[in-house]
């Protein structure tokens, strides 16, 4: 599977590019202006008519800022669209008449959809969204998860992530960082509640369960610019994995800019 990262994180957006060789790519969130997100397609040799698909997680703007606009991207390139019910309903009453009704496509929690060779199986997740969603991308003969901006890892979310190749995974914050930032305190609370984002600890957490000897690869995502670092994200997830005689390459999806993963990755 060739995993691309445009951006990962609240600052610079958030979308990823997937796919596997001989098949179109499916994108996974579009919170880049539309200028940016044409470009960072171009880097990695794409157009954006050449995707097949896209998915959305969830309305926070780091994630739809592509979608937000008079044309949004899946109307000027005629991309279909999956997204939950609950953020087709925020859409519409926003940017109602935007896009053609023929790209707007549901997907529930715990439904696959089959497309251009893949099956998505979209799963909610406990995020302050409406009806937020995650994704699991099985390709012929490999498989990926999505899992950013949730503030837990629930039981039936560990068991649909359990065992793929490939894991985008969420390690948000640094807990000290995160109480010694001097942000309010409504906003540590949103972040680090039920219902914010996963901590480095509570993704290492919940990596000793989802991770396999079949897993090559994690890559760690929406990192915290101000309360986090990649080298301390690695550290505590690596550490935690070793300590289960797990020892998958682990990565981090830049904050911004493009950056391959997956068998496009360095040293994948
Ligand atoms: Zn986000
Ligand atoms: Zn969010």
């Amino acid at each position: 599977m060739h995993i691309y990262s445009l951006a990962s994180s609240s600052k610079h957006g958030n979308a990823y590019v997937v796919w596997e060789d001989s098949k179109p790519p499916l994108l996974i969130d579009c919170g880049l202006s539309l200028r940016r997100l044409v470009n960072a397609l171009e880097q990695i040799g794409l157009c954006p008519e050449d995707l097949a698909a896209m998915f959305i997680t969830h309305e926070h703007s780091d994630h739809v800022k592509a979608m937000c606009l008079k044309t949004p991207f899946p109307q000027k390139f005629n991309v279909p669209v999956f997204a939950s019910a609950g953020f087709w309903k925020w859409f519409e009453a926003r940017h109602g008449g935007c896009i053609d009704p023929s790209l707007v496509h549901c997907i529930g929690d715990n439904q696959r959809v089959e497309i251009a060779g893949y099956t998505v199986h979209g799963f909610l997740k406990p995020h302050d969204a409406r009806e937020p969603m995650g994704y699991r991308i099985d390709g012929a003969s490999s498989s990926v998860g999505f899992a950013m901006d949730l503030g837990h890892v629930p039981p039936k979310v560990e068991n649909l992530l359990r065992g793929l190749e490939y894991l985008v995974f969420e390690a948000n914050h640094d807990v000290e960082m995160e109480i010694n930032s001097g942000r309010p305190g409504f906003l540590i609370r949103r972040v680090m509640g039920r219902l914010g984002h996963l901590s480095n600890d509570e993704a290492a957490d919940a990596l000793t369960r989802l991770v396999t000897p079949y897993t090559k690869q994690v890559i760690l995502s929406h990192l915290s610019i101000d309360c986090n670092c990649p080298d301390i994200a690695t550290k505590v997830v690596g550490n935690e994995l070793k300590t289960c005689g797990l020892e998958p390459e682990i990565k981090v999806a830049p904050a911004c800019g493009v950056w391959g993963f997956g068998v496009s990755g360095f040293g994948a």
